[in-house]
């Protein structure tokens, strides 16, 4: 079935960027929070960075109302119910999801193909939660989402090929270039990034070099865009923090037990950027 309207749940930060990304490339986008406020700042963020297109001359005028009016806004789930796929965005919380997905089961056929873009949960888990596990999968859109190209699938272990080629299918709609990914902590990007800036953590704590100089390492040597503790201060060390644990907490190896200094930075609330203090100091 060709997907033509999508239901998210959830207006933050990814939502309204997927909102934005299925808008853009033509098709209907309703959100759903549970906080009218969520959904204005997510409508205005799509203005926001529609404007910045404009600017650039990479959209017009026009083009920025018919997007606006292709994303509607609810406060009632039944909202979705229409929607040909239900993309589940809301605050990452196991119990909290659980309870929506149950609630959107309910609401919509069958067919209906639910999917979630939890960073960290089991997608085996949701999807029993969501009483369809075949039609029940994972995906992962990386922030800000109209600008990154990956879409992580997750499969659970009863996810059917229909529902994936389906997804897939509509990844590649949006621009995107989708990787087919086995339920599992972490999937395949934060699997491999997060370790490696922990790693870069130790490195800082049993003093290798300095954080310019290790940063200046990974950069220069290995041609990464940012070096591993900036990109830390951007993502939010208690995010590091909680993925790392995650990591540590479902395959009990000491490879992913987070850097004491990391920890120690997040109990004195050095959060990154957003607390203007983590690796790097920022200007507020
Ligand atoms: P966010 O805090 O910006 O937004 C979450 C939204 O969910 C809020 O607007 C909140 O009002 C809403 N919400 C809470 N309870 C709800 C309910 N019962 N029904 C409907 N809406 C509800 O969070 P975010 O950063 O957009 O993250 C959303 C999901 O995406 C999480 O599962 C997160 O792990 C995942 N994710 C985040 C990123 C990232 O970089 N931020 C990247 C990939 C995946």
């Amino acid at each position: 079935m060709a997907i033509k309207t999508i239901g998210i749940i959830g207006a933050g930060t990814m939502g309204n960027g997927i909102a934005q990304a299925c808008a853009v490339s033509g098709l209907d986008a309703v959100m759903y929070d549970i906080a009218p406020a969520a959904l204005e700042r997510g409508v205005a963020t799509v203005g926001k960075s529609l404007d910045r297109l404009i600017k650039k001359g990479t959209m017009t005028d026009a083009d920025k109302a018919a997007v606006l009016a292709r994303i509607s806004t609810t406060t009632e789930l039944a909202g979705v119910a229409g929607a040909d796929l239900v993309l589940e965005a809301a605050t990452e919380n196991e119990q909290l999801k659980i309870k929506i997905l149950g609630q959107v089961a309910a609401l919509v056929p069958p067919e209906t193909i639910i999917a979630t873009n939890t960073s960290s949960i089991s997608i085996t888990r949701l999807a029993e939660a969501s009483g369809r596990p075949e039609r029940f999968v994972g995906m992962h859109f990386f922030n800000p989402v109209p600008m990154m190209a990956l879409v992580e699938i997750i499969s659970g272990l009863r996810t059917s090929k229909e529902t994936v080629a389906a997804v897939t299918a509509f990844a590649e709609q949006l621009g995107k270039t989708p990787i087919g990914v086995k339920n599992s902590a972490g999937f395949v990007v934060n699997r491999i990034l997060c370790p490696m800036i922990n790693e870069a953590i130790f490195a800082l704590q049993e003093g290798l070099a300095s954080a310019e100089e290790i940063d200046a390492g990974m950069k220069l040597g290995c041609n990464h865009p940012i070096g591993p503790l900036a990109l830390c201060d951007l993502i939010g060390l208690d995010v590091e923090l909680a993925v790392m644990e995650v990591l540590y907490g479902n395959f009990n190896d000491p490879k992913y037990r987070p850097a004491p200094l990391l920890r120690d930075m997040v109990d004195a609330g050095m959060l990154g950027r957003k607390t203007g203090r983590g690796f790097y100091s920022y200007e507020r």
